[in-house]
């Protein structure tokens, strides 16, 4: 049987991708169970799952570091149910997010969800204009001002997001 390799224009992203933690990556054979029951494939993203390993296989790397879609994951740990080859295809999905971290390619959502926790411990909080018009009341954060927040902060602080310069660092009460 005759091989033929492709040129990886972009390094190996494979390796880059085992590297941050989704070294199942290896094991993919490409067979679509996960993104069969993936709710971000559900949505209409262009990468679900095993579309975006095919192209980190491929060394494509360049196609799709600037795509939304790993961010639109909610884990829900469904692809891990069902591969078959204990790929984790979560994992991966979440090492390529951190290389798009790593990159400055974080979607403006993610980013809004991101200042949320900063700001009150909670990823969504809601739209507080939209929830007066319809007339529900206004939701009260349970950790503000609280220790949990505290620690919240300390542990995005200790990491290397801050250096994406999206968080004012604040000081606690
Ligand atoms: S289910 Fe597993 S082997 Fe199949 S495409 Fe997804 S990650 Fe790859
Ligand atoms: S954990 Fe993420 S990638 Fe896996 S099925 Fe759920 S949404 Fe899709």
């Amino acid at each position: 049987m005759k091989v033929v390799k492709l040129p990886k224009i972009d390094g190996d992203p494979v390796e880059e991708v085992s590297k941050f933690g989704g070294e199942g990556i290896k094991k993919c054979i490409q067979c679509g169970a996960c993104m069969s029951v993936c709710p971000v494939a559900m949505a209409g993203f262009n990468y679900p799952n095993k579309k975006l390993f095919k192209l980190i296989i491929l060394g494509q790397r360049r196609e799709i570091l600037y795509d939304p879609s790993p961010w639109a994951c909610v884990a829900c740990g469904r692809c891990i149910e069902v591969c078959t080859r204990d790929v984790n295809p979560f994992s991966v999905y979440f090492a390529f997010r951190r290389i798009q971290t790593r990159e400055f390619s974080v979607p403006s959502v993610a980013e809004e969800a991101l200042r949320n926790l900063y700001e009150t411990g909670y990823a969504v909080t809601g739209n507080a204009n939209i929830r007066k018009e319809l007339g529900l009341p206004e939701v009260k954060f349970a950790l503000n001002n609280g220790e949990a927040l505290k620690e919240i902060r300390c542990i995005i602080e200790s990491t290397e997001i801050m250096q994406l310069g999206i968080l004012p660092r604040r000081e606690m009460f």
